[in-house]
């Protein structure tokens, strides 16, 4: 379809870990007309692969672009965790940007590795390389080696020794700052040999020139409507709903708002924390980024002050902190937590504990525990279908229920005919 000209590389890229092979192929324009992007395209290319049980990611066509909060990249695969039904993950920070920018839309990796890989994505090609040197070493230190080794990577996904020791609840990290994985895409990697992909997005794609303008006016009307005062972080939180104690818990933190690509109100904060490491015996300063609220509020519920070195310790081992926070007793100390975790990480077998889920378990089973449960269950999954079809932040778009699909869809064309005809399409392919 024409109308994604602009918006796409038009790209496919298809890995191979069994034959250590890759290949391009172009993306079907009338798959791209009927399915748009994102999720709709991840789960149609998952099913003409079905056979190989691949791992599909993609992004949408407003990934990237001036729309706001176009920073989505969609993982889509079996969750080995909940019944091998087939899940999307959100991935946010920059990994949908920098893989578009990679040269690559869509992403198959099919088949399982002989020994473990690391994908590098780079001006629409992928290099297999190895990645035995990275197995059981933390996410820190693999971040650290990776950077050395790939001087221009730009974002990383990457599993730490929680996916390597084979343990169900471990996530996947977007660089050492976690992610809203609780389905097991980490563990599918892991059961892949797949240690991670790292995007080099350094191109660009060229947008229409109103896209600038289309996209001030949204922030103009959003910012006067929201009397906008933002506490990163916090603001996503109060709108769950937080305890008093645990918001004193960030307040008291050094914080500064983080925003992910081209989001104009962020959700996430950076803390500076001292604290007292007990296997150091010392007063240590340590950084934090909080991006994941509910691993938060499931950790701080159980373990009040000392949540920032719990969720850094879960981070580390590349574990998912909801999951984390149903095995840790209360009782324990802050040293027997830290060693809890360890031990945790390192425990393939253990039984799988469903979490509260706080939202119809139709909407849990499609995209994980990750997403804030706030709108009625209706408008939330609609929020969360269009943002996973159309690249832009989910969580931006439950924020922000004033956004509506129109306003998204002008970013792509302001013809009307073009216009119905997407609205017709999303509609069908969210059931409606
Ligand atoms: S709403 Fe939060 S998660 Fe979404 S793009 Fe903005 S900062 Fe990132």
């Amino acid at each position: 379809m024409k109308l994604f000209n602009n918006f796409y590389n038009m790209k496919v890229g298809i890995v191979d870990l069994t034959k250590l092979s890759f290949e391009t192929i172009s993306l079907d324009k009338k798959i791209a007309a009927e399915k748009i992007g994102g999720a709709a395209v991840n789960e149609d290319l998952f099913k003409q692969y079905k056979d190989d049980v691949p791992l599909v990611i993609g992004v949408g066509p407003l990934t990237g672009s001036f729309a706001p909060a176009s920073c989505l990249a969609v993982a889509t695969f079996l969750s080995p965790r909940f019944g091998g039904n087939l899940c999307h993950i959100p991935l946010m920070l920059r990994t949908g940007p920098d893989m578009k920018f990679s040269g690559i839309d869509f992403l198959v990796i099919k088949g399982i590795a002989s020994s473990p890989k690391i994908l590098h994505v780079d001006k629409g090609f992928v290099r297999i390389l190895s990645a035995e040197h990275l197995i059981r070493v933390d996410i820190p230190e693999c971040l650290r080696i990776l950077k050395k080794e790939m001087a221009h990577s730009r974002s990383i996904l990457l599993t730490g020794p929680a996916a390597d020791n084979g343990v169900q609840i471990a996530s996947v990290s977007t660089g050492f700052n976690g992610s809203l994985d609780k389905v097991g895409l980490a563990f599918s990697m892991a059961s892949k040999n797949l240690k991670g992909i790292v995007f080099n997005g350094t191109d660009g794609l060229s947008f229409i020139e109103d896209n600038l303008k289309h996209n001030e006016t949204i922030e103009k009307r959003l910012f006067a409507e929201e009397g906008h005062k933002n506490e990163g972080f916090l603001s996503m939180l109060d709108k769950i709903g937080i305890e008093e104690n645990l918001r004193g818990v960030i307040k008291k933190a050094k914080c500064r708002n983080m925003a992910c690509y081209h989001c104009p109100s962020p959700c996430m904060s950076s803390v500076r924390f001292k604290w007292y490491d007990p296997r150091k015996n010392a007063r240590v300063e340590d950084n934090i980024l909080l991006s994941d609220h509910m691993g938060f509020l499931a950790l701080a519920k159980k373990k009040g002050k000392d949540i920032f070195p719990l969720s850094e310790s879960c981070h580390r081992f590349g574990l998912d902190p909801v999951a984390v926070a149903d095995r840790l007793p209360e009782s324990l100390s802050l040293l027997e937590s830290l060693n809890a975790i360890e031990e945790i990480s390192v425990t393939p077998e253990m039984p799988e504990i469903r979490p509260e889920l706080h939202q119809s378990e139709e909407i849990y089973n499609l995209f994980g525990g990750g997403l804030p449960p706030i709108l009625p269950d209706e408008l939330r999954k609609k929020r969360i279908g269009i943002s996973m079809i159309l690249g832009v932040c989910p969580i931006f778009l439950l924020r922000f229920p004033q956004i509506s699909e129109l306003d998204l869809l002008e970013f792509l064309t302001n013809n009307e005919p073009d216009l119905e005809f997407l609205e017709k399409e999303i509609q069908s392919i969210l059931g409606e």
